[in-house]
Parts: C-alpha cells; structure tokens; sequence
C-alpha cells in the first residue's frame, strides 16, 4: 500500500501534462545484404571487424567455419549488423508483428522498468486509469505490459499504441524523460511479491530487442526507482534489479552508447 500512495502521488505530478504526439519518422526496418568479393590479404576476422559483424556471425551468414581461409575472388555476403543483432535478439516470447513496428530510433535513449503496484492490473485498467483519471489523452502511460498470469498471460507481452505510434511515454515524473525513454509495465506488485520466471525471461527477450533496435547499450536500461529513487520504490523491493542488470551489461554492454545524459 505504501507504494501505491507514493505510485499515486508520482501519477499526479503526471497528470493534465498530455504527451506531445510527435510525428513518427521512419526508419526502414533493415537495409539490405551487401555483396563482396574476397581480395588479397582479406581475412574473415578483419572483414567482420569492418563490417560491425563477429566471425560468427560473418561465417555462418556464408555458410563457413570460423577458421576457414578466404580465396581472392571468392563471394561473400555481408549481412546487415543491425538486422543481425535484431534477429539475435527475436525470440519465441516476442509478440508476432514486434519487429515490423517501425522504430524512430534517434528519439529513445533509455528503457524503464516499471510494476504495476498491484498484481492483478490489466492493460485495459490502466488506459482507463491514466487516459480518465490522470487526463493523460494518450491512455496507458506505458510502451509495453508484461503479464504476470491473470488479467494477461503469464510472460505475454502487450505492445501499447505509445510503442506502435512512437509516442511519448507518460510513466515518468519529468516531461523530457518521457520523450526519450520506453516504458516497459510489469504487472504485480513486487514489494509483496516477486516477478513470474516468465515475466522475467520476457522482461529479458524485449530489453534484448529493444537495446538492439534502438541501438542502446545496457547502460541505458533502468529502474524507475533509479531515475527517481525519492518519490518511487518501483518496481519493488524484490525485483531483481542488480542481477538482471548485470546479466544485461555481460551480454550487451559492449554496443554503441548514446553517452551519458544527466537523469532528472
Ligand atoms: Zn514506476
């Protein structure tokens, strides 16, 4: 209860400050394979350096082992980096039709982790709440809503209109955050409990994606509770923050960073 009064009284410095609606610039979803043709000196690891791509990734794209040996002449197809790392990071927990959302990449610098303070929330609920209650016109204040097995199925992640439409977020206190940064809901309240495997393992799968689509490092992946740790305990006490922070920075923190921008 007591988040849900410092949730409350977060909601309210929100509300009556409607999301911009910005108008969506496209991205094309991923640019084309290149063609190349081996010269002199070229190795696998030196044209996957070039080209953004670990050995791995170059080599089974062209049907080759790591260590193979290139001839001058020889075809190869370099892969788009970007729709490589996508692909990685697609998995069976994402919703179908994620990945053809096109994305204003240069807009979103940080992804926030949020809980709904009660376990039984539903998307449908919290549009309500924040479009009727909060006077927000863009209704669910979140980009996505991850279910926890009652109003939505266990790990079933909802994509909200803000993430379909490229609009501002409205889950955070400051204006200029919300226009930079995606908002992920996980439904529960997790000071009392924690978060479903399943939750977790899509909580997973849809940072992973999103880091890649935005083209963020892990860096930019935070708690609420992080970006305004006076006024929030969200997501909860037993959200497993640093682990999942962690895991998240030894697998992705070697990406591109957009830099550090001050939190406020
Ligand atoms: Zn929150």
């Amino acid at each position: 209860m007591a988040n849900y009064v410092v949730v409350s009284r977060f909601a309210r410095r929100c509300a009556g400050s409607a999301a911009a609606v910005l108008a969506c610039v496209c991205v094309s979803l991923a640019a084309a394979d290149k063609n190349y043709t081996v010269k002199h000196n070229d190795t696998l690891t030196d044209l996957a350096h070039k080209y953004g791509l670990t050995v791995s990734e170059l080599a089974e794209h062209n049907g080759l082992t790591r260590t193979e040996k290139l001839r001058v002449g020889q075809k190869l197809v370099i892969p788009d980096s970007e729709a490589v790392r996508i692909e990685a990071a697609s998995s069976s927990l994402l919703p179908k039709g994620l990945n053809k959302i096109r994305v204003e990449r240069a807009k979103w610098k940080y992804i926030v982790i949020h809980h709904s303070a009660s376990p039984n929330a539903s998307v449908k609920g919290m549009d309500y709440y924040h479009r009727v209650e909060r006077h927000m016109e863009n209704g669910l204040a979140y980009h996505f809503v991850i279910g926890n097995g009652r109003s939505m199925k266990d790990g079933e992640i909802a994509i909200g209109r803000r993430w379909t439409a490229q609009l501002d977020g409205g889950h955070l206190a400051s204006e200029a955050l919300n226009k930079k940064a995606v908002g992920i809901c996980m439904v529960g309240n997790f000071d009392e409990d924690r978060p479903t495997k399943r939750q977790m393992e899509s909580l997973h799968a849809l940072v992973d994606f999103l880091l890649a689509r935005c083209r963020l490092s892990a860096d930019a992946v935070k708690t609420h509770q992080q970006i305004n740790p006076i006024y929030t305990r969200c997501p909860g006490r037993n959200f497993p923050a640093k682990s999942f922070l962690r895991e998240l920075k030894e697998e992705n923190g070697h990406g591109p960073s957009d830099g550090a921008v001050v939190l406020r």
